[in-house]
């Protein structure tokens, strides 16, 4: 195997992430632990990355969350970074710059009925920017404050976000949240029990799904709820992709109780699912959309708040409110290294096709996982959408029992072994960390699909 780099001094590295990192979602015993070594990436090259002991992987999860949508070492878009910083790297506040102007018109471009681009650092900025939006609204439209998020959503990290989060494990004990958010039901029909919609099943069950947030809105009083934020594809909490039917009801429920549709595309966003945006595999018109992760596929951090030129226009100057401005910035929100990232990691999108291989590889991913299906009773379900997918693990079939998260964590375990990274998804419900979840980059090729499968396979054979 060649090593495609060298890096000074690997035992010191290792030795100062153990002393001095604290990793994002983990749990520090196995990182004291002088006997693991903490895994440092060092390279990455399309999809394969290599770790500071020379070892390769395949990286089925985009940057571990569905992040690098073009592939690795794309040094057309570091190359543009470059150049866009030593020319003009940042001017914060209310000034424009060059890369933000002309991304945000291309932006504008694929999402027709929304015009108004807000920059911002993260996913979850750009959705407190979003319940911002619809707070202040509230103040001018009466009382329609009210922010509904589903059940097994995840909007983001801050207490803002975690407030309209519905992931117990990320929101315990980091309470009292913010008062206003309100939670809706998911719509997963392989659990369609829990909602008391078993007896229906396809656009029926899309439908009564839908018709199950219409019900929160009239029993919090339609005149009290300003929002509802959704997720096109429920990413971390399952990978849930909506029932036929679901969204044009959504849409009905929204324009009928006059609720602002806010779609946190930050997972599905820019090539995931197939189409530039999740939601327009609908047909639906949000009025607010945020973005994140995919724009600038982590080459810089940038993410936008989208919106309709109607929610711009309830921030029109008015003498007699010298407050309805959007009182909002963000430091970082002016840096022009992620427009000028996203505007390159637009253009390789255009130029290689590659929301027509998402569909390609996305039929290979979803047949390859249903075969394992047929050889593997442990996985109950599959599901997805493009190059998103999810294998719901179960201990039963006919009762559909989670399998036990230590054997989930061991079937990726496996497949870290054997060199290939894929997901799982996160406690989103207590007992309900048993989604294997896929989301190669959008670049991935057939073979690239295959090891993926075949490394899954090898998995659950000698793991169960
Ligand atoms: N929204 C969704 C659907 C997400 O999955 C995430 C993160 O995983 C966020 C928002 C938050 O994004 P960030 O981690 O960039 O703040």
């Amino acid at each position: 195997m060649t090593v495609p780099f060298q890096v000074n001094d690997p035992r010191g590295i290792i030795e100062a992430d153990r002393a001095h990192v604290w990793h994002h979602l983990s749990q520090h015993a196995p990182y004291l632990d002088t006997a693991v070594d903490p895994r440092i990436i060092v390279e990455g090259k399309g999809l394969k990355l290599w770790d500071i002991t020379g070892k390769e992987h395949l990286d089925g999860v985009s940057g571990g969350v569905w992040t690098v949508n073009v592939g690795y070492g794309r040094a057309r878009i570091a190359d543009a970074v470059r150049d866009q910083l030593v020319k003009m790297n940042f001017f914060g506040g209310s000034l424009g710059s060059v890369p933000g102007a002309q991304f945000a018109e291309r932006l504008i471009k694929k999402m027709p009925g929304l015009s108004r681009v807000f920059y911002a650092n993260s996913g979850s900025e750009a959705n407190e920017k979003a319940f911002k939006i619809v707070r202040q609204i509230a103040h001018r439209k009466g009382a329609k404050h009210k922010i509904l998020y589903r059940d097994r959503d995840y909007h983001g990290t801050t207490i803002g976000c975690l407030s309209a989060g519905g992931q117990q494990e990320r929101n315990a004990q980091y309470g009292p949240f913010a008062p206003g958010f309100v939670e809706v039901p998911h719509c997963l029909e392989y659990r369609k029990d829990e909602l008391g919609l078993g007896h229906l099943s396809g656009e029926d069950f899309g439908v009564a799904a839908a018709n199950l947030i219409k019900d929160v809105i009239l029993r919090e009083g339609p005149d009290t709820v300003g929002a509802l934020c959704l997720e096109p594809v429920t990413a971390g909490g399952g990978v849930i992709p909506p029932p036929e039917g679901y969204w044009p009801r959504v849409q009905e429920i929204c324009r009928k109780y006059d609720v602002l549709l806010h779609i946190d595309e930050v997972v599905c966003g820019i090539g995931r699912t197939g189409a530039w945006f999740g939601y327009q595999q609908y047909g639906v018109r949000p009025d607010i959309v945020t973005m994140a992760k995919g724009v600038a596929s982590g080459y810089a951090a940038i993410s936008c708040c989208v919106t309709t030129d109607a929610v711009f226009e309830m921030f029109r100057d008015d003498p007699s409110d010298p407050l309805n401005y959007f009182r909002d910035i963000s430091t970082f929100g002016g840096c022009t290294a992620g427009p000028a990232a996203a505007l390159e990691n637009m253009a390789i999108i255009e130029e290689e096709d590659l929301l027509a291989n998402v569909d390609a590889m996305s039929d290979r991913l979803m047949d390859n996982l249903r075969r394992l299906m047929e050889k593997h009773a442990a996985i109950g379900d599959v599901r997805g959408m493009g190059l998103f997918c999810g294998a719901e693990l179960v201990a039963d079939r006919k009762t559909r029992e989670p399998l036990a998260e230590a054997q989930v964590q061991a079937v990726v375990k496996d497949c870290m072994a054997q060199g290939v990274i894929i997901g799982a998804t996160n406690r989103s419900v207590p007992g309900r960390n048993n989604t294997l979840c896929f989301s190669p980059a959008l670049i991935a090729t057939a073979d690239e699909i295959d090891h993926l499968t075949d490394a899954v396979d090898r998995a659950l054979t000698r793991v169960l």
